[in-house]
């Protein structure tokens, strides 16, 4: 019997009566672009967020890049990113043509600091996009900090965070622009692609909406050269239906948190650790091991999948050969590339299924 990391048709499972209704209300309703269901969700979702303002987009790359571009952001300017991120994070600041500038995460936390962005920053850095990787905040007060004292801009990517908490405060709102991801596997997924921004700046707000909707507010109108991203209205549907399950989704996220960090202790792992200003939603739950593969491979003989994000960090990726990074170059994200261990988290894993994995890697450490 084997756990498996993701079950991640459950949730379909659990409300299928539900979203099947909200997919045949799209069908039915003859609006396959745009529309009531897209201004439904993106309402739902504001609200969700705490912010007056969510825009539909098609993925949470496209999130990223329609963010960059919504602040004039290109050619020339240099952006700051974790050197441990997923590749999407890297992929929007060379999509709009700027420079990548990495920084290394702090170790334990996975997450930027403002001080180590404050090393690399120069008179052209124009943007820090700190990632909530794995579901917990970055450190974003002193973030926020240094962004209004140097003029520059702070876009979060929150594809892995969906309801988490900054002290004591819901994020989506923190930053200039706040980019989710509605991949299916995210804590909020769709049925297929789909991503949004949120923001309570209603000038970036509207630069959002226009750049993925063709660069036109009136239609046959073209303010500017945008471009094709919007959130299918299908999925809004189904976004919709999700979105009210999602607090609840969340605590059964941190009740098998809490149960891991408990039964993990006294072994040779690196837990995750959570800072006192981070309400965490655990999209994945990462420990850490000198010995990572052998043990993934006693696991996996063990019945307990687990999965590794990410086994190679950005600068050493073909994708970014012509910046002619090499091995050394972070060692932080490489060493943490050979060290993560994301064990089975989901909504639907049971306590059960949970007590497994801490007696397998009980028996595998
Ligand atoms: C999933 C993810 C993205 C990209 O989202 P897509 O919807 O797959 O384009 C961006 N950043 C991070 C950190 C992610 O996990």
């Amino acid at each position: 019997m084997t756990i498996p990391f993701l079950d991640v048709g459950a949730a379909y499972r659990e409300l299928k009566p539900e979203i099947d209704k909200a997919v045949a209300r799209v069908m039915d309703s003859g609006w396959y672009i745009q529309g009531p269901e897209v201004e439904a969700f993106e309402d739902d979702f504001a609200k969700f967020c705490n912010v007056t303002h969510a825009i539909g987009v098609g993925n949470g790359l496209d999130a990223l890049v329609l963010s960059l571009r919504a602040l004039g952001i290109g050619a020339g300017d240099e952006v700051i990113v974790p050197s441990n991120t997923y590749i999407a994070t890297w992929l929007a600041v060379s999509q709009v043509g700027a420079t990548i500038v990495p920084v290394e995460p702090e170790i334990a936390l996975h997450t930027i600091s403002a001080e180590s962005c404050m090393k690399v920053m120069t008179s052209k850095t124009r943007a820090i996009i700190p990632v909530h990787l794995y579901g917990q905040p970055a450190d974003l007060n002193p973030l926020l900090q240094l962004a209004r004292e140097n003029g520059i801009f702070i876009i979060e990517d929150a594809a892995q965070a969906h309801g988490a908490g900054y002290r004591s405060e819901v994020i989506g709102g923190f930053g200039d622009l706040t980019c989710w991801s509605f991949y299916p596997g995210k804590n909020l997924g769709a049925l297929g692609d789909g991503g949004a921004v949120t923001t309570r700046n209603p000038d970036l707000a509207k630069r959002v909406r226009l750049l993925s909707n063709y660069g036109s507010e009136k239609k046959y109108m073209h303010e500017v050269a945008g471009t094709n991203s919007r959130l299918d209205p299908v999925q809004a549907a189904v976004l919709r239906v999700k979105l009210r399950h999602l607090a609840g989704w969340n605590e059964r996220r941190r009740t098998i948190a809490r149960r891991y960090l408990e039964g993990l202790q006294g072994l040779d792992l690196v837990l995750p650790e959570v800072p006192q200003w981070a309400d965490p939603v655990w999209h994945l739950f990462v420990v850490r091991s000198k010995e990572r593969d052998a043990l993934a491979t006693r696991l996996t003989a063990k019945g307990v999948q687990s999965l590794i994000h990410y086994p190679l960090p950005p600068h050493l990726q073909g994708a970014y050969a012509a910046l002619s990074y090499s091995e050394g170059d972070f060692p932080v994200a490489e060493q943490l590339a050979k060290e993560v261990l994301s064990l089975p988290m989901g909504p639907h894993l049971t306590e059960q299924q949970a007590s497994q994995v801490i007696d397998a890697l009980r028996r595998a450490t």
